[in-house]
């Protein structure tokens, strides 16, 4: 990109953003929850789509002047349905939490009870976190993973569906490495009436490269974000059955949001078209792989992954037979150039800020092309870095490394 006008004018943020491109390519990225667009994709969000208003939805709006973005608008919708097989599309949500605060006001009302998975099992504070506006607003009620398996105990989900009868359920998670049962979620929200909304924010691009089960032909509605595995511009969209098209529509706007921002619609729909392509197949082929490869090494020096294993972008390692709380895990980690996420790992002996366990995920790094052999050296030193947490020797040592192999995948757009 030619950041020479940015420079110019403002130097205390360009050298800002220096800094950050230089953190980014020097150090290794495992926040299951990030990854690095391309070039194309960041090139669309620096367009002048963003001096738009376009309050409404194309063919409908409030403003004049919208018939390119009224284009672009619907290329984003045509390439989501394809990508997802799903009858309607909304791209306007700004984010996941947001996306999902449309869905809760397209079919409850205050006080109206959900069935959601709890949070400490992996469930995201948009389902229903005191906290949060869901746990405010609604009454969220909790199903739980089995403590032996690590799965979602889908026994429970009936019992408690049967016996709550929730109006909604939300299956869909942000810590939980596991294929998703939505065809048992579908059955069991028929039998009560409820709603079944997949919050797919997570592992989007794996379902959306056909390498995990796709829940849009199935449920109600699905929300997620664009910016995770999907690779896109930070975003969401809500998918949904034709029959609630404007019930969704109506809730994200006028309902929730104002003008929706058409510079990110725009990279939306080139990420989406980016996804589309076989490439992106093999790219999601590769980032199950590395994970179970990172999964299956950590294993073998001894960290206990939570479910045994993974079959999508990420693992949650409990550290509490490694003498470690999540938090330490994350600072150590941080000194040798590695980012991961603190986690809670389901029935955490420890509170939330400060949990057992910590998150690692592989889209990422699978975007700067790094393969099983990476994976395997990735463990050694995550392994490395925690067992000499107090050596500063050894923590440059492995951080010099680290940085090594990070030079030599460089970040597709930079
Ligand atoms: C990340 C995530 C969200 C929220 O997305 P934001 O864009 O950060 O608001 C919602 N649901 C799940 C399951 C997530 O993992």
């Amino acid at each position: 990109m030619d950041y020479s006008n940015l420079k110019a004018q403002d130097k205390e943020i360009f050298s800002n953003i220096e800094k950050e491109v230089k953190r980014q390519t020097e150090e290794m990225e495992l926040i299951a929850s990030e990854n690095y667009v391309s070039k194309a994709v960041l090139e669309a969000m620096a367009t002048v789509l963003t001096n738009k208003y376009s309050e409404g939805y194309p063919g409908k709006r409030y403003y004049g002047g919208n018939h390119v973005i009224d284009d672009v608008e619907t290329i984003a919708i045509e390439r989501a349905k394809k990508l997802f097989q799903a009858e309607h599309v909304n791209v306007q949500p700004l984010s996941g939490s947001p996306a999902n605060a449309a869905v809760y006001f397209a079919f409850l009302k205050p006080g109206d009870k959900v069935l959601g998975l709890k949070l400490d099992h992996g469930g995201h504070l948009s389902h229903g976190h005191p906290v949060n506006f869901s746990g405010l607003l609604y009454n969220f009620v909790q199903y739980e993973v089995n403590n032996e398996t690590g799965r979602v105990d889908m026994e429970m989900v009936e019992r408690i569906a049967k016996k709550e009868k929730p109006k909604m359920i939300v299956a869909g998670y942000s810590a939980y490495s596991r294929e998703i049962e939505w065809q048992r979620f579908k059955e069991i929200a028929d039998k009560v009436g409820a709603i079944t909304f997949a919050d797919i924010a997570h592992t989007a691009g794996l379902i959306a490269a056909g390498e995990m089960d796709n829940p849009t032909p199935i449920f109600d509605v699905v929300s997620t974000t664009t910016h995770k595995t999907l690779r896109g511009p930070r975003g969401a969209m809500i998918m949904c059955k034709e029959e609630h098209a404007k019930k969704i529509d109506k809730s994200v706007f006028p309902g929730m949001q104002g003008g929706p921002h058409d510079h990110i619609t725009a990279a939306k729909a080139v990420a989406f078209g980016e996804a589309l392509r076989p490439e992106f197949k093999i790219y999601a082929k590769q980032v199950i792989k590395n994970c179970q490869i990172l999964s299956d090494e950590l294993s073998n020096l001894g960290y206990r992954i939570i479910s045994n294993g993974t079959d999508n972008h990420l693992i949650v390692v409990d550290l509490n037979g490694n003498g470690f709380v999540g938090k330490d895990a994350e600072q150590v980690l941080e000194r040798v150039g590695i980012s991961i996420s603190r986690s809670t790992i389901p029935n955490d002996p420890n509170p939330p800020y400060n949990p057992s366990g910590i998150r690692v995920g592989t889209p990422a790094v699978t975007t700067r092309g790094m393969k099983e052999a990476e994976m395997e050296q990735i463990a050694i030193w995550i392994d490395n870095a925690l067992k000499n947490k107090d050596d500063q020797n050894k923590l440059k040592i492995i951080k010099d490394e680290v940085k090594a192999m990070c030079l030599d995948f460089p970040i597709p757009s930079i």
